[in-house]
């Protein structure tokens, strides 16, 4: 008797579905963007809540993990805000508890993200979106998104290594583009 050839589950899934052709389509026509669940949505037992927005919208998850992130990775995050005063404020909130950080693929993902999330100002954000339903606040604003394809890939390399994204195929990616939209970027 032969012995069965040494695949996954989900690597025969693919194979039957003719996937590797799909998945490197899906690869070079989507954007990712860096999400970072922060230290108030976890205190706040809202982090299922604030990623199920992400899976609902139909944004799809291909990394993922918690970390206690350190004031020096933080610093250099927020390099932006150093001449603000409430930059310090901001490292010791980030760095207070772990956050779930996450990388999120989709067309157009980093604009779809940020106006998802909305302004910084959770009082001021339009109801709808995350921090305009869960925030009273500029710093306790529940997420941070990536502003621009540019800040996404080197925010995604700050905070993940190459190994830790994953390329896959799901199966709802049929029901979530047009046939156009599969196509074209
Ligand atoms: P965003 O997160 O909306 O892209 P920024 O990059 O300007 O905004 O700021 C980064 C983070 O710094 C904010 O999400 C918030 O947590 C904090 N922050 C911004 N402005 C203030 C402020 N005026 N006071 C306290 N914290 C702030």
């Amino acid at each position: 008797m032969q012995d069965e050839p040494d695949e996954t589950a989900q690597e025969s899934r693919e194979k039957e579905m003719g996937a590797e052709s799909e998945k490197s389509r899906e690869v070079i026509l989507m954007e990712q963007t860096l999400v970072i669940i922060k230290p108030d949505a976890m205190n706040r037992d809202l982090a299922g809540r604030v990623l199920s927005r992400f899976e609902e919208k139909g944004l799809k998850i291909v990394a993922m993990k918690m970390e206690l992130l350190q004031p020096p990775k933080l610093k250099e995050h927020y390099a932006h805000l150093k001449e603000k005063p409430f930059y310090n404020e901001i490292i010791k909130y980030m760095s207070s508890i772990p956050s779930i950080l996450v990388v999120l693929e989709g067309k157009q993902a980093v604009e779809v993200v940020r106006k998802m999330t909305g302004p910084t100002q959770g009082r001021d954000a339009p109801s709808g979106t995350i921090r305009g339903d869960f925030s009273m606040s500029n710093q306790s604003n529940l997420v941070h998104a990536s502003d621009s394809i540019e800040t996404a890939k080197n925010e995604i390399e700050r905070f993940f290594k190459k190994e830790e994204i994953h390329e896959y195929v799901k199966m709802n990616f049929e029901w979530i583009y047009s046939s156009e939209e599969k196509l074209k970027k």
